[in-house]
């Protein structure tokens, strides 16, 4: 291929950027004609045996066919995010905006880490995140910044909340001197059920996972804020140094939400550092009917929120949100070549110093585009149709009697668990459920999550789907009994 038609920019490329795009389109709707199953069910040794010719051969052989390889080998062996009995993690369908401002931000490849390198980008992500602050309450003087996702978000926010408690206590600068004598003492509060980005956190800020304290939860999963103030009680016996608790909206497993404004109560008493994890319940704040869950996230000194989970937005996309804009102050850097201060008495916008990628992808991009299609209540159609099949989906898993209902869902995660005959014993019902999953995968009929509940192996449907229907959810269940039989009839036992 020719430079020429390799780039945009000269009539040559122009005319093949609209052509190969286009086969790209077909090449995505093709993969979706293809059988309507949510996954091929080829096992990683049929698909590694796919890839056996040289990844870089001496020549090329075309965009073309490069494309039709990629149908072939990739496309039709992926998983169907779009497909409605695709139903397992928090891995959304993308909407159409997304995508289309997905391939916008691409082409024009600007990057958010200085204004020269994305003016209208860097002005646009700035009303994004103002746009966020304001659906989320956040005060006048709150900022945020894109992050690749919640990882990213929440070790953000300890990063922060951090190097704002080392100086305020030990007078230590850990930006430029690392961290004070007094590091081991320092800790973290989340709940038992928290997403474990918090220990990794810990550990990737030089405090170790054992800086992080899980609180117990209640019968439905929130933290507890009775058992809140005992550890936090036990922690001033042990002269430990508690600088950050960490709230969350939306648990990986069950959707439950921690009671946020006793949370937002016993921060304030004891000058800890309130970050909401909302990757996956931030998208309530668009809902009528299901705001009022996240009720007292207003209140936090910061929110992780991600847009790649029930904002139906195409990976990677996620924000920071800071209620106090000048904490962003401790890991502020300057550049020369990027943002030289001179640039900030001028008042240059300058993202680079408020995230901690250098280069960065226009993922604003996708919810403007998202929220300028749909609105605010387009959005909360999509949230709460999404939310309310879940609900259906628990009563028919509560109705059946093969099927055993593990709790009511908070959000559109439905765990339950495959229990056919009663009485049969949780070790064996472990082993069932695992194996289930597993022929589940093989079968491609439905693609659907296992967790550990208690100790025994479950399943779980995450429902992300709008335009799922409680027959799919049926079709689904189905999916579970006949994998169930094959299972037992190659363990020759009745199932
Ligand atoms: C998904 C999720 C994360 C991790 O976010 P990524 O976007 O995968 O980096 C963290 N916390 C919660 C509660 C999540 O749902």
């Amino acid at each position: 291929m020719s430079a020429d038609e390799l780039f945009l920019g000269s009539d040559g490329g122009d005319a093949a950027y609209r052509e190969a795009m286009g086969r790209a389109v077909d090449a995505v709707l093709d993969s979706f004609a293809d059988g309507d199953d949510p996954y091929s069910g080829a096992s990683p040794d049929a698909l590694a045996a796919q890839f056996d010719d040289p990844v870089v051969p001496e020549d090329g052989r075309g965009l073309d066919a490069a494309i039709d390889e990629v149908s072939e080998r990739v496309l039709a062996h992926s998983v169907g995010t779009s497909n409605p009995r695709c139903a397992a993690h928090l891995q959304c369908p993308p909407m159409i905006p997304g995508l289309v401002a997905e391939a916008l931000l691409t082409a024009t490849n600007q990057s958010l880490d200085s204004f020269d390198q994305a003016p209208a980008a860097t002005v646009l992500e700035e009303r994004v995140v103002g746009a966020l602050c304001d659906l989320f309450g956040l005060p006048s003087g709150a900022d945020g910044v894109f992050t690749s996702g919640g990882t990213q978000s929440n070790f953000q926010a300890l990063l922060l909340a951090r190097d704002r408690h080392c100086d305020r206590r030990f007078g230590r600068n850990v930006q430029a001197d690392g961290l004070p004598a007094d590091a081991e003492s320092l800790r973290i509060l989340c709940s038992e059920e928290a997403h474990f980005t918090g220990k990794q956190a810990a550990h990737h800020l030089g405090l170790g996972e054992r800086a992080v304290v899980t609180v117990p939860t209640d019968d439905d999963r929130r933290m507890d804020p009775d058992a809140l103030d005992s550890t936090l009680a036990e922690l001033d016996d042990r002269d430990a140094d508690p600088f950050a608790l960490v709230g969350t909206a939306g648990t990986t497993d069950f959707g439950s939400v921690d009671p946020l404004a006793a949370l937002a109560d016993r921060a304030a008493e004891r000058d800890l550092w309130f970050h909401v994890d909302a990757a996956y319940g931030g998208a309530l704040a668009v809902s009528d009917d299901h705001g009022h869950l996240i009720d007292g996230i207003e209140r936090a000194d910061s929110v992780a929120v991600d847009f790649h989970k029930l904002f139906y937005q195409p990976i990677s996309c996620g924000a920071f949100l800071l209620r106090d804009g000048d904490d962003f102050e401790w890991m502020a850097r300057n550049a020369a070549y990027l943002n030289p201060e001179e640039h900030d008495e001028a008042g240059v916008p300058n993202l680079v110093a408020k995230s901690v990628q250098t280069t960065r992808r226009f993922d604003a991009l996708k919810p403007y585009v998202a929220f300028r299609a749909l609105g605010r209540s387009g959005l909360a159609t999509l949230v709460d149709r999404t939310l309310e099949l879940a609900d259906e989906a628990a009563e028919l898993v509560a109705a059946a009697d093969d099927f055993e209902l593990l709790a009511e869902p908070t959000l559109n995660a439905v765990v339950f668990r495959y229990r056919p005959r009663e009485g049969m014993d949780d070790a064996a019902v472990s082993r069932l459920n695992a194996a289930v999953r597993s022929e589940l995968l093989r079968d491609g009929r439905a693609v659907v999550a296992r967790t550990d509940v208690g100790g025994v192996t479950s399943l779980k449907f995450t429902l992300l789907n709008p335009t799922a229907t409680l027959d799919d959810v049926a079709a689904m269940l189905d999916a579970v009994r006949d994998c169930g039989s094959d299972v037992a009839a190659e363990r020759g036992v009745a199932a």
